[in-house]
């Protein structure tokens, strides 16, 4: 069903050949402080928001890569074969779920995180938002 009043972001690649809408306020957003999200990233945690599946539209050609976490959980992630920007994955246990790296999104007025997970791996300089959820 088209809700006509309900918050639609698109995330896009760094070229614009892959691309995800979604529908609607994501599910969850968090960051992830642990050395897998770290070193795909390349950046010193990762920042994602969850929706159903059934709220993203993808639109563009993409590559996979089947990452497993510090947990031994495994997320099959989705690049653009052009510029190699990740712009969704999929928890294999999760498989009605989608993940979308927030930074795809490209607005700063994007919701804040509530739950950081990994705190453990956390680099000492990073802060995380005191009214989120944290987990070691
Ligand atoms: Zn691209
Ligand atoms: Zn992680």
């Amino acid at each position: 069903m088209l809700d006509l009043f309900m918050t639609t972001r698109t995330a896009t690649c760094s070229c614009g050949k892959l691309s995800i809408t979604c529908e609607g306020e994501p599910v969850r957003i968090s960051i992830c402080h642990c050395l897998a999200c770290q070193r795909r990233t390349g950046s010193t945690y990762s920042a994602q928001a969850r929706w159903p599946r059934a709220s993203a539209n993808i639109e563009g050609h993409s590559s996979e890569y089947v990452l497993t976490g510090d947990e031994g959980g495994r997320a099959r992630f989705h690049f653009c074969p052009t510029c190699g920007a990740t712009v969704y994955y999929v928890n294999e246990d999760m498989p009605d779920a989608i993940a979308v790296p927030i930074g795809a999104f490209a607005d700063p007025s994007f919701p804040a995180p509530k739950v950081s997970v990994y705190e453990l791996r956390k680099h000492a300089w990073v802060s995380v938002p005191e009214d989120a959820e944290h987990y070691d």
